[in-house]
């Protein structure tokens, strides 16, 4: 079991991430709407801007999945339920929570659930 001390520095760590994941996904908003005004005359120009502006709107359908799963590990941590992995019911690894805060399985339930959802 994760000690208050450790649990402390994941939910700094979350919302850290939180913070810098809101402040890129405004970014790409803002990038992806810029690209949308411009008036691209040029054949080039617009082929270089969609491509832009497709990688900006993955990498924001990425970052707000990672958000929705950090906010819900900072909902645990309040609730007392963080740290524990919500299929087995038993602790996630202290070493796994520092690699991944928001972490919902511990590593067998895991490998279990991406062989599933293969
Ligand atoms: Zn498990």
């Amino acid at each position: 079991m994760a000690s208050n001390r450790q649990i402390k520095d994941l939910e700094d760590a979350l919302i850290k991430r939180q913070e810098i994941i809101e402040s890129n996904i405004e970014d790409s908003k803002d990038n992806i709407q810029k690209l949308k005004d411009m008036d691209c005359n040029d054949d080039l120009d617009f082929a270089e801007a969609s491509s832009d502006s497709f990688t900006s709107e993955i990498i924001a359908v990425q970052q707000s999945a990672e958000l929705t799963e950090i906010r819900i590990a900072l909902k645990a941590i309040k609730s007392g339920t963080y740290g524990v992995c919500q299929m087995c019911d038993e602790d996630i690894a202290i070493g796994r929570l520092k690699a991944k805060p928001f972490a919902a399985y511990c590593t067998p339930c895991r490998e279990i659930y991406e062989e599933n959802n293969k």
